[in-house]
Formats: C-alpha cells, sequence, structure tokens
C-alpha cells in the first residue's frame, strides 16, 4: 500500500481537482484528504480520521453509504454485461426496468426518460431537445432559456450559462447568448427589506413578466429551475412562488424544466420537488438520487406534450441526432434499480421527510437566537444556516473574511461536514436519508460549538 505522504505527492503532482483554487492546492496550502471507506453517514480517511457526512457527498449518496445491496447489482451486472450502447432500440434488464421504475415515481404527464452520465449532460440534452422541439414546430426564433440568478444547473457551456453564480461565468466567457437570468427567489436577500412574502413573489413575477417583455416572447423556449434553490444557498421558494411563476410561463407559451437533481427521488421528503409545490413541468432532470451517487447516471424526463413532437421530427427528418456512448450504462442502471427498491424497502422518503424537519427543527431552537445567524431555512433533509454581521439591520460579512469557510472548517474540526456554500456565509447540510434524530443531535451541537467557536460574542 502506498504511504500517504507519496499519494498526496502525487495527488498534487497529477490530479486537476474540480472547483478547488489550483495554485494554493499544488503549493500544499490546501488540505489533501484521501477517503478510503464510508458506511452509513460515516466517511473514513486514510489517516483513519471518521466524519459524520452532513453533506452526502455531494448531496447525491441519499441512501447512505456502504448498502450492500446496490454493490452486489453493480458487480452482477459488471459480470454479467459491463457494456452494451443503447443506439437504435438497444437496451440491457437494467434500462428498460429502470426507465419503468422511473416513469412509474414521476408526475403523470411524464412520458419517456432519455439516460445520461451526470446532471450537467442531463440539462444539456434538455435544451437541445427543446430547441428541436420549437423547430419541429415552426418557431425557429424561440430559442432563449430563462434561469435564475444562484441557479445551479451544471458546468457545462450552456450548463455552465444557465448557472447564475459568478465563479461559474468568469473568465470562462459564459453566459452564452441563448439564456438570460431572473431574480433569485430568495426572499432573506430581497433588496427592499420592507417587502412582505407576498409582495417579493409580486416583485419577482415582475421581473421575470418584464424581461419576457423585453426579450419577446416569441424568443423565449424555457425557463429552467430548481424546486429549492441548491447550490445557490440553500433556499427554499417563498409561498406561492411556483403558482405565480407557472401562470406567467403557461401565458408566454414557455417551456417549464423542474432542475430535481438534487429534489428527486426523496429529499423534500416527496418522491419529486414538483409533488411537494405543484410544478407541472415539461421535462425533469434527474441525476445524483437516481442511484445514490454509487454509479454515474443522469435522466430527462420527458413530457408527453413534448414527446409527440419529438416523434413527428423523427418521421420528418430521420433518427434523433442525439446520443452518448454512456447513455443507460448497465451499470449504472442496475445501480438506479437497486437503488430505488432500497429507497422503497427502507421508507427513505419518509424517512427523509421526518428526521429532516427534525434537523430543522432542532437546528433553529439551538441558533436560532445567535446575533450572527440571520436565518435557518430548509426544507426535507435540506437546511442552511445564513451567517450575518448584523441581524437588524441585515448587513452581510464582507465575502474576504470567508466567515462561511471559516464555520466549515471548525465544523469539520469537530467531525462533521457540512458546506460552505459557494456564494454568501451559508452552512448547507443535505445528509443522506438514513440520518437518525440521535445523529441530528450530534451535527446541530457540534455546529453551535463551530459557530461560536467562529463568531464567539457576535463578531
Ligand atoms: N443541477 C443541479 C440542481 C445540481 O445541483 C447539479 C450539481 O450539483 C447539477 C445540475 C449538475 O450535475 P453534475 O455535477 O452531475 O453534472
Amino acid at each position: 500500500m502506498l504511504h500517504n505522504d507519496q499519494l498526496a505527492q502525487w495527488d498534487r503532482e497529477n490530479f486537476f481537482h474540480p472547483s478547488t483554487h489550483l495554485a494554493q492546492h499544488a503549493r500544499g496550502e490546501t488540505a489533501t484528504r484521501i477517503i478510503r471507506t464510508a458506511s452509513g453517514c460515516h466517511i473514513e480517511d486514510r489517516d483513519g480520521v471518521r466524519l459524520l457526512d452532513a453533506f452526502a457527498g455531494l448531496y447525491c449518496v441519499n441512501v447512505g453509504y456502504g448498502r450492500q445491496q446496490i454493490a452486489e447489482a453493480i458487480a452482477a451486472q459488471a459480470k454479467e454485461l459491463a457494456y452494451y450502447h443503447s443506439y437504435v432500440g438497444h437496451g440491457t434488464e437494467a434500462s428498460v426496468t429502470l426507465s419503468k421504475m422511473i416513469l412509474d415515481r414521476a408526475p403523470s404527464n411524464m412520458s419517456k426518460v432519455y439516460f445520461g452520465m451526470g446532471g450537467s449532460d442531463a440539462n444539456e440534452t434538455n435544451i437541445k431537445l427543446i430547441w428541436y422541439y420549437n423547430n419541429i414546430l415552426g418557431r425557429p426564433k424561440k430559442k432563449k432559456i430563462i434561469s435564475r440568478w444562484r441557479g445551479y444547473h451544471g458546468s457545462g457551456i450552456v450548463t455552465g450559462s444557465l448557472t447564475g453564480l459568478e465563479l461559474f461565468h468568469k473568465k470562462f466567457d459564459l453566459p452564452v447568448d441563448q439564456v438570460i437570468h431572473t431574480e433569485a427567489p430568495y426572499y432573506y436577500r430581497r433588496a427592499d427589506t420592507s417587502q412582505t412574502e407576498a409582495q417579493f413573489v409580486a416583485h419577482c413575477v415582475a421581473e421575470l413578466e418584464a424581461l419576457i417583455a423585453r426579450e419577446g416572447a416569441d424568443t423565449i423556449a424555457a425557463f429552467i429551475g430548481e424546486p429549492v434553490l441548491g447550490t445557490g444557498g440553500i433556499v427554499p421558494p417563498p409561498r406561492g412562488y411556483w403558482p405565480a411563476i407557472q401562470a406567467v410561463l403557461k401565458k408566454h407559451d414557455i417551456l417549464l424544466i423542474a432542475d430535481e437533481v438534487v429534489t428527486g427521488f426523496g429529499r423534500l421528503g416527496t418522491m419529486f420537488g414538483s409533488d411537494h409545490y405543484g410544478i407541472e413541468a415539461d421535462m425533469i432532470t434527474i441525476a445524483k438520487g437516481l442511484t445514490s451517487a454509487y454509479a454515474p447516471l443522469s435522466g430527462s424526463i420527458v413530457s408527453e406534450k413534448m414527446w409527440s413532437v419529438l416523434e413527428r421530427g423523427t418521421d420528418e427528418n430521420g433518427p434523433i441526432g442525439h446520443g452518448w456512448t454512456y447513455s443507460a450504462h448497465p451499470i449504472g442502471a442496475a445501480a438506479g434499480v437497486a437503488n430505488l427498491k432500497l429507497i422503497d424497502d427502507l421508507n427513505l422518503v419518509e424517512n427523509a421527510g421526518k428526521v429532516g424537519a427534525y434537523l430543522n427543527k432542532t437546528m433553529h431552537e439551538a441558533l436560532g437566537d445567535h446575533p450572527n445567524v440571520g436565518e435557518i431555512r430548509g426544507e426535507g433533509m435540506l437546511c442552511a444556516v445564513e451567517l450575518v454581521k448584523d441581524r437588524d439591520p441585515r448587513t452581510f460579512f464582507d465575502a474576504a473574511n470567508k466567515i462561511g469557510a471559516q464555520v466549515s472548517a471548525a465544523l469539520l474540526g469537530e467531525g462533521v461536514i457540512a458546506r460552505a456554500m459557494p456564494q454568501g456565509d451559508i452552512l448547507g447540510f443535505a445528509p443522506p436519508f438514513c440520518l437518525t434524530n440521535a445523529e441530528v443531535d450530534e451535527v446541530v451541537g457540534k455546529t453551535v460549538k463551530a459557530v461560536n467557536a467562529v463568531l464567539p460574542a457576535g463578531a
């Protein structure tokens, strides 16, 4: 076995890590953590350090680590048939079964699922299919996509453009012209703090209407949104947001993509975030929770309304010119089947709702009065603690102080992983669905210690 020092050296010399400060890492100023194993909600590194992972990897290991049923399904599939493609009507028992399992769980207007590898490529697929759809309908101008500031939809060229976070655009020449952004439904950060929640929703609607009027509805194909903003700060929408936004989209014949990469398969305590908020999407993006990240797999679920037009398109133009080598990869599909079965067998959607409610309640009780906690918010098994310099008047810390990162580092020192969200001083929690109430108590207790260590007397 290699020494940890040797691995750390090779890591710095050879490994280009995603979402990492490259120069600091190469210079050895940031930690290299080599993970060796994991079980339940805990991961363990090569130094034997055991950590409670309250972010489920990247909110993806929803069933928890070390599930033998999924590992065995993957192994059995690899032994029997590691790969065959899914072009021109080919498939495997696993991919056909998984398509049916997904459609059985999805909202009733959904018709088919196209498989990819990750959330980014699934959203790229969505945009291409929507452009194709409008071309078949004879609307070649109707192509722009509206996304929200603080939305996260991936890191590709179009999907990185859809993502509404500065770091993902800066120096990458993004966003591309076809992507335009509107107001984030982020009530706590509303510009006009005198607005009530209802007034703020009306403001978001007015902003959307104004954007559509400026651009012309005949140039706008779709609106994409996560049911709950994820990477942008873990922000549940203000009450009434989704019905109000959907009414505008319907009026202007603009399709809706629900990006359920984080919320799909139970994170909000319902199978889909769309069920939770009454979202009637034309496409749904799924990834992470589809396999609980035991193997890479994503999907674009297409509604019947779109499917009938896509079918017509191929009658007129020949086979759909869109395919990945690894679409419906048998190992990913086998992992997906085993994962969805496990979620059902262990009632994990219900557990996510119940334990998530306990997490949010306990966090409120423990930190709700802290002078540097501006807001504690969440839904299902998602929770965020937003740190502020002052609660009243609401004053944010200077970003350069990296308060969120300092608190998450202090929490790591206590043995708990929470994520410092990339924009704002926001501590994010998105644990596996198998989290217990006792583990919630540990997470919350240690979070209090970490917050107090960095912000002792209301810094
Ligand atoms: N959409 C949402 C809502 C996400 O949170 C993510 C990733 O975090 C993506 C899309 C992109 O998925 P991936 O990183 O698998 O490409």
